[in-house]
């Protein structure tokens, strides 16, 4: 069975062979693995800045934006059978009895940071052809979405978002009505941020992202019903003004602390940030945070950070895709930019290109 591995010491990014796994417990589940999605962060695990493979391991298996069909389950199995197609959970929960948040069900919230996560820390991921699972782990995908399900794992990111939002959104003893939204750039986490937002009724949703205000990313955007403005056009200190005034929600998905903090001058009052992307940058900024500290204590301010899925956060991924689908099922596709099999994987790991990038197993 072949699998894309990544080798830190050495260096290398290769196809490797590997026995198939073997399914032991009554609740695991067999799952072929048909497309996988790769993100930055596969993309800094190849570039050797990040990832480890699991303990006594040379080599850890890459990829965790997977879609995969069900081919055979175990005797106590009651959630899949055969022919399921599934989205998998990355985040497998700490040993730790004191984390409540892992006892919980809950290891996006971990406390102790000994939380593992398949094909990116301490286990191996989903490029490669069989995968055994507990059924846990696994969420059901409607064969509606075959084509578009290698989203859900990405979509989990902006899924959470809107969980954590709409419950700070109760804070309002009324119903929030009109909102502004603005979100902070357009590679798959901000469009799929956007798309959420537009989906949200009475949600006016603005992108600011760096490509032109003429290109495909811009076409894109406006296709499903937000609107876009370039940075190369407006600066983000003049974009509130110039757009119709400031935003009651942001949703960061550039992770460059300048652009997300510069940004605070947008927010209303009452207004809430979600921070999504992760810097890489170690450099002080200079930056006017009494000012900024002012505005978010008189204005009553929310920033959030917002990182990993819960199975419920993937569960209403699949309901908010298929929403998606619904609404604009064109821009929803359009996201998937390139697909290549498995030997072509290493190579298109090395060269960025296009919104998302995806190695496809099996049809
Ligand atoms: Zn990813
Ligand atoms: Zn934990």
């Amino acid at each position: 069975m072949r699998a894309i591995a990544v080798f830190p010491e050495k260096r290398d990014v290769r196809i490797i062979d590997l026995p198939a796994p073997e399914a032991r417990g009554e609740h695991d589940v067999t799952v072929r693995v048909r497309e996988v999605g790769i993100c930055g962060t596969d993309r800094e695990i190849c570039g050797f800045h990040y990832g480890t493979p699991p303990s006594g391991q040379p080599r850890l298996v890459l990829g965790h934006e997977a879609l995969g069909e069900v081919v055979r389950v175990g005797a106590g199995v009651r959630t899949l059978q055969p022919g399921d197609l599934v989205a998998f959970t990355v985040r497998r929960p700490c040993e730790d009895k004191s984390c409540i948040a892992c006892r919980r069900g809950r290891q996006d919230f971990c406390t102790t940071g000994a939380f593992r996560e398949r094909g990116i820390k301490e286990a191996d991921g989903f490029m490669t052809e069989l995968v055994v699972e507990h059924e846990h782990f696994l969420v059901r995908v409607p064969r509606a979405l075959a084509d578009v399900g290698v989203l859900v794992e990405p979509l989990t990111i902006a899924a959470k978002a809107a969980m954590d939002l709409e419950a700070i959104l109760k804070r309002y003893p009324w119903e929030p009505t009109g909102m502004r939204a603005l979100v902070l750039g357009a590679g798959p986490i901000g469009l799929l941020g956007a798309m959420m937002l537009v989906a949200r009724n009475d949600v006016e949703t603005f992108v600011y992202s760096l490509e032109p205000a003429d290109s495909d990313r811009a076409k894109l955007v406006r296709s499903f019903g937000a609107e876009y403005v370039s940075a190369r056009d407006v600066e983000l200190g003049d974009l509130a003004p110039r757009v119709g005034g400031a935003f009651d929600i942001i949703f960061e998905a550039v992770g460059h602390a300048r652009v997300a903090f510069s940004a605070l001058g947008a927010l209303a009052p009452n207004g809430v940030v979600v921070l999504s992307g992760v810097p890489g940058g170690d450099k002080p900024i200079e930056i006017n945070l009494d000012g900024i500290m002012r505005n978010i204590v008189l204005n009553n301010q929310v920033l959030f950070g917002t990182v990993n899925a819960s199975r419920a956060a993937f569960e209403a991924s699949v309901r908010q895709l298929e929403q998606f689908m619904t609404l604009f099922p064109d821009a929803v596709r359009s996201l998937i930019t390139e697909k290549a099999k498995l030997e072509d994987a290493p190579a298109m790991l090395r060269r960025a290109g296009g919104i998302k990038q995806v190695v496809a197993l099996a049809a």
